[in-house]
């Protein structure tokens, strides 16, 4: 390809509304465009890319097995209903209606369509295990798309969902995803962390996501010192401590606290860290109160809490609720005496001594409160968020935290949705069963945003070779005819030689020329200057190093032919 004649749209500046490395380097190389807010075009060259990325992909899950079809992305509503998600999806999914007032979304993800299809196709144990994949637009109406392509409002996932007999199928497909991801992973250049994440009701090790570590990362992840223990923040476990636990119970006192409501305005008045407060959350969950007590300094984790009452979603309880389960204001709630709702208490709660709690009573607390002396300690569980320094629970190592991009998600569903949509198939025996389910993502925009966001230096994108839009850049520095035809047929040669060459033939400056090349990011250099037209050399030059190689043509194309093979 000859750059004169193709879309080479690159920006010396950066775009004033890029504030990410990635979205700065896809539009000043050109790969993308933006249309609207969370809305892009893509390139030539970034196509180029793209189409890379999905063939990867494509090549890695037919290798485990999986099969590739393509879907509609209006989605019909009744099935959206049929699984109860046309309500609890929320605004993030784009709802429309046709000339006949029937309802569609513009598919966010597919498991109600994909089962809805599969259920037509399956109905005995001989027609299991299956695993159907597709790579479409996704459309989502994100509250803050951001980051260019890494959060838009469409965007291209590969989605596959896995249909098996029972549990030990549906490891095994699991399983055989895990692998294909971080074969995906690898050959696009990308170093990528497999942490543990929430499965919701599932539980165990049913849940993961392929992270990309990057300091724009959305993600929190807690990382051991120790051992290989890995999980985002929504599902990170931690070991518990705490100082207080060896102090001498000492007698219990209502103080006067007037206009003493946060954990801020406690610790000024009492004098003692967050740590010492018991910190009491009225939540609405499964329609019904819920009352979670956790260490002062420490967040409630909402994805925990709805894990533990299978709940989809969990909310705050407005203060109306808040007074009729405590019988005080908001601001003094306790676990101590009469509470009106379920009470769950964090790991660390029994292991406190001499703590600091809201009264059930506006403008009082009670200080040296002890569980299981004041209050009973019913429902214990893992309701807080670990942090970094907390301890590891697998091997008590220290936990460190990273953020990261997700770039992938493998997720075992069980029976959830097949279930839900009434699949069933006929086992061995003649018996009806439904069928378990597993769902495998991965956003293809964003890996392409992740592989520049981990592949780049100052002066702009360093490709890995597999995703290349071209494998040689070819410059030829001369504007003379004679020169100029040289340069052609050194091209055509290199094209001969079944290598993906952009040339740059414009009639500008090396130092443009140059500037470009190293701005895009292709592999490999080929230069025609002064030393060819003396000696016949031709400058080589990787774009990771600084080595210039002088080569004869013949030695340059057997050096580019040894580097993309391997
Ligand atoms: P996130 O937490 O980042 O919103 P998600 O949990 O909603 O992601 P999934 O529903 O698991 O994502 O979708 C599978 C993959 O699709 C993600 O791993 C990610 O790579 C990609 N993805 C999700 N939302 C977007 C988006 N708005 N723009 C680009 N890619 C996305
Ligand atoms: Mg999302």
């Amino acid at each position: 390809m000859k750059v004169s004649r193709y879309i080479l749209s690159t920006l010396k500046e950066d775009p004033s509304d890029a504030v990410v490395l990635s979205h700065r380097l896809m539009m000043r190389a050109g790969l993308i465009k933006k249309e609207a807010a969370g809305m892009y075009s893509y390139l030539p060259m970034g196509l180029k890319v793209l189409k890379k990325v999905m063939s990867i992909v494509r090549e890695e899950m037919d290798r485990e097995g999986a099969m590739e079809c393509l879907m509609p992305e209006l989605t019909n509503a009744d099935l959206w209903k049929e699984s109860g998600r046309w309500n609890t999806m929320g605004p993030e999914m784009f709802r429309i209606k046709d000339r006949n007032g029937m309802e569609y979304s513009l598919g966010p993800t597919h498991e109600e369509s994909m089962t809805n299809m599969v259920r037509s196709i399956i109905s005995s144990y001989r027609d299991l295990p299956l695993n159907v994949y597709q790579i479409n637009t996704k459309f989502r109406d994100e509250i803050r798309p951001r980051f260019g392509v890494i959060r838009s409002k469409e965007f291209i996932m590969k989605d596959a969902y896995s249909y098996d007999i029972n549990q030990a199928g549906l490891d095994e497909s699991y399983q055989s995803m895990a692998r294909a991801y971080r074969n995906i992973f690898s050959r696009c250049g990308l170093e990528t962390i497999p942490v543990q994440a929430d499965s919701g009701t599932m539980g165990g090790n049913a849940s993961e996501e392929f992270m990309v570590a990057s300091e724009v990362g959305e993600e929190v992840l807690l990382l051991c010192e120790g051992c290989d223990y890995r999980a985002n923040r929504e599902k990170a476990a931690y070991k518990r401590t705490e100082s207080s636990a060896d102090e001498t119970p000492l007698e219990m006192k209502k103080v006067s606290t007037p206009d003493v409501k946060t954990i801020e305005d406690l610790e000024a008045f009492f004098g003692c860290s967050q740590k010492r407060f018991l910190k009491s959350i009225v939540y609405i969950i499964n329609e019904k109160p819920v009352m979670v007590v956790v260490p002062g300094d420490r967040e409630v984790n909402e994805h925990k809490v709805a894990a533990l009452f299978a709940a989809t979603e969990i909310e705050l309880a407005n203060d109306e609720v808040v007074e009729k389960v405590t019988g005080a204001m908001v601001g003094f709630a306790g676990p101590v005496g009469t509470v009106g709702a379920e009470i769950v208490f964090d790991e660390t709660v029994p292991m406190m001594k001499n703590a600091i709690t809201g009264a059930n009573e506006a403008h009082y607390h009670l200080k040296n409160v002890n569980p299981g002396r004041d209050f009973e300690v019913s429902k214990v569980a893992d309701v807080t968020s670990a942090m970094e320094g907390d301890t590891c629970s697998v091997c008590g190592g220290k936990l460190y935290e990273k953020k990261g991009i997700e770039v992938g998600h493998i997720f075992k569903l069980g029976d959830k949705y097949t279930k839900g949509m009434n699949v069933s198939v006929l086992d061995e025996n003649g018996k009806a069963v439904t069928p378990l389910m597993g769902c495998y993502g991965i956003g293809v925009n964003r890996t392409v945003a992740a592989i520049v966001e981990q592949n780049n230096d100052e002066r702009g994108v360093i490709w890995p070779k597999e995703v290349t839009p071209f494998q040689v850049h070819f410059i030829g520095i001369g504007k003379k005819e004679e020169q100029v035809s040289e340069f052609e047929e050194i091209y055509s040669r290199l094209m001969s030689a079944g290598f993906d060459v952009l040339y740059d033939d414009r009639k500008s400056s090396p130092g443009i020329k140059f500037a470009d090349a190293d701005l895009v990011g292709i592999p490999v250099r080929v230069t025609a200057g002064k030393g060819y037209f003396e000696s016949g050399r031709l400058e080589l030059k990787y774009r990771n190093s600084q080595d210039i190689k002088e080569l004869s043509i013949d030695e340059a194309m057997e050096e580019i032919g040894n580097f993309y093979k391997k």
